[in-house]
């Protein structure tokens, strides 16, 4: 499962659980995208940041890992590169699933070299309020729909809440709550 996780919250922590459950899946990684570039009007956070929440989010699941792929490849992350690097760390029979939510999911076919991409992982769409969870026509049998209980939790209202000094309690784990407060993160949104 790849994302910004700036900061990682409950709707990822869910989303994974569920793929998970249905799948069997022996382990779920969390991928946090590389270097901050600029999203529209905002800096993404250090990825070192990122990555420790991504951490400390998923430390009490034995089926949550974390990798480091596209932090410690330079240049823009492209989804091909990141499942070209989990293939080589992972033995030949390892099946490889990427999981993505309905946003995502629909902007699948602007992605590098998505062909390649369906080679080397089957995808699976989840459920995510607010958007509509529609075949974005790729090749028969290459995408999976999942239902997952929807939570209406985005990082970007993450920041925003604590940009205004509302909690964001609940709506991400205890931990990464107060490893933003050490850190001082998202006080200062341009
Ligand atoms: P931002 O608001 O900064 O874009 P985000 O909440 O969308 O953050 P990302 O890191 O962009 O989080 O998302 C990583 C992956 O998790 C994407 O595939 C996204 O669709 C999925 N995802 C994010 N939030 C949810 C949610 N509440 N339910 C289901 N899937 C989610
Ligand atoms: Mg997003």
């Amino acid at each position: 499962m790849g994302g910004t996780f700036d900061p990682v919250h409950h709707g990822h922590l869910v989303a994974a659980s569920e793929v998970a459950d249905s799948f069997q899946l022996d382990e779920v990684v969390f991928v946090p995208t590389g270097r901050p570039w600029q999203k529209s009007d905002y800096l993404v956070s250090d990825p070192e940041d990122r990555y420790l929440m991504t951490v400390i989010a998923t430390a009490a699941d034995e089926r949550f890992t974390v990798s480091r792929v596209d932090l410690d490849r330079a240049g823009p992350t492209y989804t091909v590169d990141t499942l070209r690097d989990l293939h080589a760390a992972y033995d030949e029979q390892t099946d490889f699933f990427f999981i993505t939510g309905a946003d995502a999911l629909g902007a699948i076919l602007t992605w590098h070299q998505h062909d390649e991409v369906l080679k080397l992982a089957h995808l699976i769409g989840v459920t995510r309020p607010g958007h509509r969870l529609a075949d974005p026509g790729l090749p028969d049998g290459s995408v999976t729909f999942v239902e997952v209980p929807a939570l209406a939790i985005s990082s970007t209202d993450c920041r925003v809440r604590v940009g205004r000094g509302s909690s964001i309690e609940y709506l991400v784990p205890h931990g990464v709550v107060e490893f933003i407060a050490k850190r001082g993160l998202y006080r200062n949104l341009s």
